[in-house]
């Protein structure tokens, strides 16, 4: 963080309206080609953040049919003559966190994908709108429900509109599953099962640091758990209790949980029984149960392959990567207004978050706390 502002001090960043790369003809004829060749216009996204999550929703959006990647916001004047050498960027279409506003007077822009720390979504993400461009934010959408319905108030006052990245409600076997309980396959839902987790390595890293973070495992891993018991189950939770486990406080510092197990409480009668962790490998497994049968995905959310089978037998869908038709779908809930299997608003975002609220109140207080 010090060195990172120390960099951008050194870097000048006034100066950096970042015409950094002269333009690259070939590159530009080849997005007129791609430009032309579509029947719908496309819908035109820069991306803030290029980091490790940033380029690979770059490198999807080359198998893009309606999304197509035109701009960059980067506070790393390396990375974005790389991407406008990778991407085709034009230099027009190029900014740093200090001079991004000046997004609302190109024309050529419609959205942006903010892929930045969690604990900068919310001013990054209300920058954007402030701008009037589309906002597609990373989840967690932001580090609590407070920020988060900030966010949302600001998008709907500019007229923008607010997706989060929820990849998982665009992939195939998921889908499947979801089409399955929507037509009573599985009959009355009564359990659900969400393990989430991995090894987090470096110490240092941005999603260990609070500020930075908002959070721990809960904030990073432990949100696709929540996020699937809701599209799994089909309802919303109305209480919530949880505990948690730290071993190792020394990296896991105060605000970072290192994992939560945690307990959701759905009206219809269904139970999620669901671990986040940044200390066990592996963990990326879903189980539904209902009265006439089971699905089962392991690995659930990582980045595919998914497998999974029910009751039924297998779930044969084919694998595409995940970001590549969450951003084409995206382009058509923005350009088109088409209406997701499952939402990806701001307000599918905000209820995660008040969810992790919650979440933390009852590892805090040890008591089961009401989401009614
Ligand atoms: P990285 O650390 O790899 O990248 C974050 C990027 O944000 C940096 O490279 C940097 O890009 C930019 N940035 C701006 N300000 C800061 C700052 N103060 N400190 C550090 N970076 C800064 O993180 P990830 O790409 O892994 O994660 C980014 C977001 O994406 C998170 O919210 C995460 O939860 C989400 N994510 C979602 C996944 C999914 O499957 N949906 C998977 C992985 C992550 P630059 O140098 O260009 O400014």
């Amino acid at each position: 963080m010090k060195s990172r502002r120390f960099f951008l001090q050194k870097a000048g960043l006034s100066a950096l309206a970042l015409n950094l790369t002269p333009f690259n003809p070939i590159s530009a004829m080849t997005q007129d080609i791609f430009n032309t060749k579509q029947d719908e216009k496309p819908l035109r996204v820069a991306i803030m953040g290029l980091g490790s999550y940033g380029t690979r929703v770059a490198n999807a959006m080359k198998d893009c049919k309606r999304a197509k990647l035109v701009g960059v916001i980067s506070g790393t004047p390396s990375k974005i003559e790389a991407w406008q050498k990778e991407y085709g960027i034009p230099a027009k279409n190029c900014y740093n966190y200090e001079t991004y506003h000046q997004i609302k007077d190109n024309p050529d822009i419609d959205a942006v994908y903010v892929i930045t720390p969690n604990g900068l979504h919310m001013e990054h993400a209300m920058g954007v709108a402030k701008a009037g461009k589309h906002v597609i934010c990373e989840k967690p959408m932001a580090i609590n429900a407070a920020e988060g319905k900030k966010m949302v108030d600001a998008c709907k006052a500019a007229g923008v509109q607010l997706l989060v990245g929820y990849r998982m409600h665009f992939e195939a076997k998921t889908q499947e599953v979801i089409k399955m309980r929507m037509n009573g396959d599985f009959g009355k839902v009564l359990f659900f099962q969400g393990l989430s987790g991995f090894v987090i390595g470096d110490p240092t890293q941005w999603r260990l640091n609070y500020p930075r973070s908002g959070g721990g495992a809960m904030m990073d891993i432990g949100i696709y758990s929540i996020n699937g018991s809701r599209y799994m189950i089909g309802e919303e939770p109305i209480w919530v209790t949880a505990q948690e486990t730290k071993n190792n406080p020394e990296k896991f510092k105060e605000g970072i949980d290192e994992t939560i197990q945690f307990q959701l409480g759905f009206p219809g009668g269904a139970v999620a029984s669901c671990l986040s962790t940044y200390s066990m490998n592996g963990l990326d497994k879903f189980f539904l149960n209902g009265l006439k049968g089971f699905a089962e995905m392991q690995p659930s959310t990582g980045y595919g392959p998914i497998e999974g089978k029910t009751h039924k037998g297998p779930l044969t869908n084919p694998h595409v990567t995940h970001q590549t038709t969450q951003m084409d779908e995206m382009a058509a809930i923005i350009l088109d207004g088409k209406k997701p299997l499952v939402p990806v608003d701001g307000e599918e975002g905000l209820k995660d978050l008040v969810i992790i609220d919650a979440i933390y109140k009852a590892v805090k207080t040890g008591e089961k706390v009401s989401l009614v």
